[in-house]
């Protein structure tokens, strides 16, 4: 571990970053991230490669389009900067190693959805799916002595995939008796169902948790605001748990251990 491959690290989550604003802004409407290249969402002007440095180039344009002046969202300096924290802190947590990559991975998946949620609402399967694929073949290939223990962890994650996806289609089951009309989207059932193929059943759990907990002291703090029922309000509920699993990937274990304490 050391300082220079910590430089690489943050400035290929850069990139990264610089990318994963690219697929935030063109995913959701169903457009291609590879064509046309990167161009400005207001009056379509091609964006030089000396115009598309991450965090560079918003400080040296002042955060406005070259062409038209128009300002350029927060979001896009703020994902930058997100995706080079978190690659870091994967480096520094685990180094080079498979563990690290399966965080980078995971974090950049995270970031991606959440920000996606809270902007349209909506989560790509580019993500989801791709997600839960990767998080089965992560678990497949992370270290485990005899091909038969390497093939079980990928089945182990299938299976917790399968149950989270459940677990949220019986919830949204549920609410429809219940309620008459649609709470949670079949998108958040493949978020969890992702978020357990990479994480497993305990930290998955927490994610639930601490996601729903989040979403209903925000959607509670919204309506009274707005002076609207809580029911009234829509609130991207995908993005509350991804930013839990984010924490749940740094610091779940942690948590995990200080609950299980309390059954010894
Ligand atoms: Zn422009």
């Amino acid at each position: 571990m050391t300082l220079v491959t910590g430089i690489f690290v943050v400035l290929f989550g850069l990139a990264l970053g610089s990318f994963l604003n690219v697929c935030i802004a063109r995913l959701p409407r169903h457009r291609s991230i590879v064509r046309p290249g990167s161009a400005c969402p207001n009056c379509g002007a091609q964006i030089r490669a000396s115009d598309n440095l991450p965090l560079v180039s918003f400080a040296v344009l002042s955060g406005r389009c070259r062409a038209c002046r128009w300002r350029i969202p927060w979001r896009y300096p703020a994902v930058e900067a997100a995706t080079a924290a978190l690659f870091l802190l994967a480096y520094l947590r685990y180094g080079l190693t498979l563990a690290g990559v399966g965080t980078a991975i995971l974090s950049f998946l995270l970031l991606g959805l959440a920000a996606m949620d809270a902007e349209t609402m909506r989560l790509p399967d580019t993500f989801t799916i791709t997600g839960i694929l990767l998080g089965i073949a992560w678990r497949g290939v992370i270290p485990a002595g005899t091909r038969v223990a390497h093939l079980a962890n990928a089945a182990d994650a299938l299976v917790y995939a399968l149950c989270a996806a459940l677990l949220i289609w019986l919830i949204r089951w549920f609410y429809y008796v219940l309620r008459h009309r649609e709470g949670m989207g079949l998108g958040d059932a493949k978020l969890l169902a992702m978020i357990a193929a990479w994480l497993g059943p305990a930290l998955t759990g927490l994610t639930f948790v601490l996601g729903t907990f989040a979403a209903a002291v925000f959607g509670i703090a919204l309506a009274a605001r707005s002076r609207r029922s809580p029911d009234q309000t829509r609130l991207p509920f995908g993005s509350f748990l991804c930013a839990a699993a984010l924490y749940a990937l740094f610091a779940g274990q942690t948590v995990v251990h200080w609950y299980a304490g309390f059954f010894q």
